[in-house]
C-alpha cells in the first residue's frame, strides 16, 4: 500500500520512527503484528497498539469477504484423511481435514516426520481405506524425507489390508522439493500451485501438502528482535499461501513445528511451539506430539475450531503409525 505509517490514527512521527527502527516499515507489517509486540517496540499502550493494528488491517485490505453460502458449498467438499490409528482418527472427528492447516509440533524425535510420511502414504489410498485418492507435495526443509521409509509404510498397509500395493507407484505420486531458505520455501508454494494444476489435469489431484519443517529456516535466519516484524510478516504471507492452496485444491496442509522451552512456566508443560501468534492463529488444528514408552507416542489435540481437546496414543513401528 502507498499509505505511510503516519497516516494511521494514533501514529505520530516519533511512534512511526520507532516502528520503522523495529522493522515495521509498512502498513502490512503493522497489520499482522500482535498488540503486545507493537506496544513493546513503539513504547505505547496495548489498547492504542490494537487500534493502530485494526486501522492498518483496514488500510491494507487484509482478508476479503465471501458469502456464507459460498463457504458452505466449499465446506461440503471437506475430506477426511485417516491417520491409520483408531483413537487418533476419532479425536480428529474422522481424520485430518482438507481445506485446513494441521500443525504437528513437538520435540525432536516425537514423530512429526513419521506422521507426515504416513499421511503421504494413506492419502493415496481410496476412500474405502481412509484415503483421498490423492497425490502429495512435500516441501522438505531439513532433508528428512526418506523414500525407504515410504516403502516400509506401503508394505505395512499391504499387510494391514491384505492387498498388494506397489511402493514404486506410491513414490511416483509424492513430489518432493528441498527448500534452501525461507524465501525459497515461500516461493515453493507458488511452484506447488503450478504443479497441482498440472496434476489435476492429469487426474492425479494433490490432496496433501506437507511442509516439514515450517519454522526451521525462519528461526535460523531471523535472530534478534530487530528483524522479528519482518519475519512475522513473511511467515504470515507463507501461512496464508498454504491456506489458499488447501482451499484451492481441497487438500490437507500439514506443517511440522519445533518447540521452545517457556522459562516462565512454573506449572504444566514447559514447552510451546515456535512461530508466535501468526502460526498459532493460522493453523486450524494444532497437535502436540510427545514421546512415551518405547515406540508409543501421545498426540494431543490442543486447538480446533469444532472439536474438543483430547489425547490419543499411537505407536511408531517399522510398518508405520499404528494403534
Ligand atoms: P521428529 O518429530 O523430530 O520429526 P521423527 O518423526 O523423525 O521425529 O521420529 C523419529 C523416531 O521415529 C525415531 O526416534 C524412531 O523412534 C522412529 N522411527 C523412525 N524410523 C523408524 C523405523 N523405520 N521403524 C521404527 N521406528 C522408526
Ligand atoms: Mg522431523
Amino acid at each position: 500500500s502507498e499509505m505511510s505509517l503516519e497516516e494511521l490514527p494514533g501514529v505520530g512521527p516519533a511512534t512511526a520512527e520507532k516502528l520503522k527502527e523495529a522493522g515495521f516499515n509498512t502498513i502490512e507489517a503493522v497489520a499482522v503484528a500482535s498488540p503486545a509486540e507493537l506496544a513493546n517496540t513503539a513504547e505505547i499502550g496495548e489498547s492504542t497498539a490494537a487500534k493502530i493494528i485494526n486501522a492498518a488491517r483496514q488500510a491494507a485490505d487484509i482478508g476479503g469477504f465471501e458469502t456464507g453460502d459460498v463457504v458452505l458449498e466449499r465446506r461440503k467438499l471437506v475430506g477426511k484423511l485417516t491417520t491409520g490409528c483408531t483413537e487418533f482418527d476419532e479425536m480428529m472427528g474422522g481424520g485430518i481435514e482438507t481445506q485446513a492447516i494441521t500443525e504437528l509440533y513437538g520435540e525432536f524425535g516425537s514423530g512429526k516426520t513419521q506422521l507426515a510420511h504416513q499421511l503421504a502414504v494413506n492419502v493415496q489410498m481410496d476412500r474405502e481405506h481412509g484415503g483421498l485418492n490423492g497425490s502429495v507435495i512435500v516441501i522438505d526443509t531439513e532433508n528428512t524425507f526418506r523414500p525407504e521409509r515410504i516403502a516400509q509404510m506401503v508394505k505395512g498397509l499391504s499387510e494391514k489390508y491384505g492387498m498388494e500395493l506397489d511402493p514404486e507407484e506410491f513414490l511416483q505420486n509424492i513430489h518432493v522439493a528441498r527448500a534452501y531458505n525461507s524465501n525459497h520455501q515461500i516461493l515453493l508454494v507458488d511452484s506447488a500451485t503450478d504443479l497441482a494444476n498440472e496434476l489435476r489435469e492429469m487426474g492425479k489431484p494433490v490432496r496433501l501438502l506437507i511442509v516439514d519443517s515450517l519454522m526451521a529456516h525462519f528461526r535460523a535466519e531471523y535472530v534478534g528482535r530487530g528483524t522479528l516484524a519482518d519475519r512475522q510478516q513473511k511467515l504470515n504471507k507463507h501461512m496464508h499461501g498454504l491456506l489458499r492452496f488447501g482451499d484451492l485444491f481441497n487438500a490437507c496442509i500439514i506443517v511440522t513445528n519445533q518447540v521452545m522451552s517457556k522459562p516462565d512456566a512454573f506449572f504444566g508443560d514447559p514447552t510451546r511451539p515456535v512461530g508466535g501468534h501468526i502460526v498459532g492463529h493460522t493453523a486450524t488444528f494444532r497437535l502436540y506430539l510427545r514421546k512415551s514408552k518405547g515406540e508409543k507416542r501421545i498426540i494431543r489435540l490442543v486447538d480446533s475450531p469444532n472439536l474438543p481437546e483430547g489425547e490419543a496414543i499411537v505407536a511408531v513401528t517399522t510398518a508405520g503409525l499404528t494403534d
